[in-house]
C-alpha cells in the first residue's frame, strides 16, 4: 500500500542559496486529528494509505521521492523591511505531480530550521485546526487558496505563553509557496542571477505565456485583485498580508490571524497586534498594492534601464485600480442581484451604521429581503431595489450562508486541546458545502451570542 506520491522536486533544483535542505525532526507519538479524504483522491494519493502513515504527515518517515528544504524568502511586516525569514517551522516535502498539475508538499510544525530565530519550529494544535478549517472553508467558499492535506498530533507538547499545548504538524498543500518576498530577498541581495532563476521558475510553473518581468507582474496583479477581491466579498480580513504572506500564485496564504466579518464595520481588525489598523477589512485592496509596488520593485534588475524600468513599472501599477474596481463590481453587483455600485455601497452604508451581520444580510437579501426592513432607511432601499428585478440566482451564489464564525472555529480549537476533534469534524462538514441551507448547517448560521463573540486574533505560533 503507497500514499502515490509522485514527487518532481523543480525548487530543489534551484541553487542551494534559494533553500537549505535538511529533513523534519522526528516527533513521539503521531496520532491522526483529520485526514482530508476528498482532496487525498483529487491529487491521486490513497486515502487508505494515509490513514496507516500517520509518521509521514508527522515528519518521522520522509515518502520516497520527496527531498525536504526550508525555503529562503524575506518580506515586509506591517510596512518594516525583514531582510532574512524564510520557513523558520516548514518543511517542504517536494512537487508532487498529478493530472499534469505540480502541487508542493509543505509540512508545517516539523521542526527548527535555520530560519526559526527564537522559534522552535513547531506549531500547537490550535493554529493547526485553525489553518484546517479556514482554508478548507475558503476554498469551497471559491476562494484560490492553499489547502489542508493533513492534520496529525505530535505526542509532545510546545510551550507558549498560554502553557504547554498539544504539538500538531498540518500537511500543506499549495500551487507553489514562493512569495513576494521570496523575489523581495535576492533582489535586496543584488542577486541578479537569482532572481532571473526565480522568475523563470515562476513563469513556468503560473504564468506560462509570461516573456517579461512587466508580463509577471500584471499577471501577478491580476490573480491578486481577484482575489482580494473575493476576500472584501465575503468579509474576509486577512489580517497579516506582509509581502511575506501574499504568493504569486493568488492563493490566498497564513491563517495566523485571520477572521470573518461579523458586524459589519469596514473599519474591522482582529489580529491582536493590528494597532493601528494597518490589515483593516477596507485597507486590503490597498495593501496589495502596496505589496504589488514591492514586487515591481523586486523585478526591476530584470528590466534592463533603470529609469526606463522605473517609469514601466509604475504605469502598470497604476492599472491596479481599474483591475480591482472590475473585480470588485463583479463581486458587489452579484451580492446585490444588480450592476449598480450606488446601490452596493449604500447597502454596505447602511450595514455599517446598524452593525448588522455581514454574511446573513446578504443572504437574506437572497432568500427573504422583507425580513430585512426594519428600518426606514433599510425599508427605502429595498423599495428601490425591487423595483429593478434583482437577479435572485446569481445573489444565491454569490452570498453564501455559513461562514466560519469565529466563536465557532475558537470551540473546535478548544475541545481539540482536550483531545476531542467532534467539533471540528462537525465544523468542517458544515464548511464543505456553504451554499445552500440544511437542518445540519442551522446551528452554525448563528452569529455569536454576546457571551461568545471572538473579537481579538492571534499570530498562531
Ligand atoms: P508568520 O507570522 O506565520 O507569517 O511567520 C513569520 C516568520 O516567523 C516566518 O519566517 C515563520 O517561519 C517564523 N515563525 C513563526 N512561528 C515560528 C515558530 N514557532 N518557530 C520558528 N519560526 C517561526
Ligand atoms: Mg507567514
Amino acid at each position: 500500500m503507497t500514499i502515490g506520491f509522485q514527487f518532481d522536486n523543480n525548487y530543489a533544483r534551484l541553487p542551494d542559496r534559494f533553500h537549505t535542505r535538511l529533513m523534519p525532526t522526528p516527533v513521539r507519538d503521531p496520532a491522526w486529528i483529520a485526514l482530508n479524504e476528498r482532496l487525498a483522491r483529487d491529487l491521486g494519493l490513497d486515502p487508505d494509505a494515509m490513514r496507516a502513515s500517520a509518521d509521514v504527515f508527522a515528519g518521522n518517515v520522509v515518502p520516497e521521492g520527496a527531498e525536504p528544504l526550508a525555503q529562503l524568502y524575506a518580506g515586509h511586516q506591517f510596512g518594516g523591511w525583514s531582510p532574512q525569514l524564510g520557513d523558520g517551522r516548514a518543511i517542504l516535502l517536494g512537487e508532487h505531480i498529478h493530472d499534469d498539475r505540480r502541487w508542493d508538499v509543505v509540512l508545517k510544525g516539523s521542526g527548527p530550521t535555520p530560519y526559526s530565530r527564537m522559534g522552535d519550529g513547531r506549531t500547537a494544535i490550535g493554529p493547526v485546526v485553525r489553518e484546517y478549517l479556514l482554508s478548507e472553508a475558503m476554498h469551497a467558499l471559491g476562494v484560490p487558496t492553499t489547502r489542508a492535506l493533513a492534520a496529525v498530533t505530535t505526542g509532545e507538547p510546545v510551550l507558549r505563553e498560554a502553557g504547554p499545548l498539544p504539538g500538531a504538524v498540518l500537511t500543506r498543500i499549495a500551487s507553489s509557496h514562493v512569495r513576494v518576498g521570496t523575489f523581495q530577498v535576492f533582489a535586496a541581495r543584488g542577486d541578479v542571477a537569482a532572481l532571473r532563476l526565480l522568475f523563470d521558475h515562476v513563469v513556468a510553473r503560473h504564468a506560462p505565456d509570461a516573456r517579461t518581468p512587466l508580463d509577471l507582474l500584471r499577471h501577478v496583479m491580476s490573480v491578486q485583485a481577484e482575489l482580494v477581491s473575493r476576500w472584501m466579498a465575503l468579509g474576509f480580513v486577512h489580517g497579516v498580508m506582509n509581502t511575506d504572506n501574499m504568493t504569486v500564485s493568488g492563493e490566498t496564504i497564513d491563517y495566523g490571524p485571520c477572521a470573518f466579518l461579523e458586524d459589519y464595520h469596514p473599519d474591522t481588525v482582529f489580529s491582536s497586534i493590528d494597532q493601528l489598523g494597518r490589515y483593516a477589512w477596507k485597507n486590503q485592496p490597498d495593501i496589495a498594492l502596496w505589496n504589488l509596488a514591492q514586487f515591481a520593485t523586486a523585478l526591476l534588475p530584470l528590466m534592463g534601464d533603470r529609469d526606463v524600468a522605473i517609469r514601466e513599472a509604475t504605469e502598470t501599477l497604476e492599472g491596479f485600480a481599474d483591475l480591482y474596481a472590475r473585480e470588485w463590481r463583479a463581486r458587489l453587483s452579484a451580492k446585490i442581484g444588480l450592476d449598480d455600485m450606488d446601490k452596493g455601497h449604500e447597502l454596505l452604508a447602511i450595514m455599517a451604521e446598524d452593525r448588522r451581520d455581514f454574511t446573513n444580510t446578504f443572504r437574506m437579501l437572497a432568500t427573504d429581503p422583507h425580513a430585512l426592513g426594519d428600518t426606514a432607511r433599510m425599508d427605502d432601499w429595498l423599495a428601490r431595489w425591487t423595483k429593478r428585478c434583482p437577479d435572485v440566482d446569481a445573489m444565491r451564489n454569490a452570498n453564501p450562508v455559513v461562514i466560519p464564525r469565529n466563536h465557532r472555529v475558537q470551540q473546535a480549537i478548544v475541545t481539540a486541546e482536550g483531545g476531542n476533534y467532534a467539533e471540528m469534524h462537525a465544523l468542517h462538514a458544515v464548511l464543505s458545502d456553504p451554499w445552500t441551507e440544511t437542518e445540519y448547517n442551522a446551528s452554525y448560521r448563528a452569529p455569536a451570542a454576546p457571551g461568545e463573540r471572538v473579537t481579538r486574533t492571534f499570530c498562531g505560533t
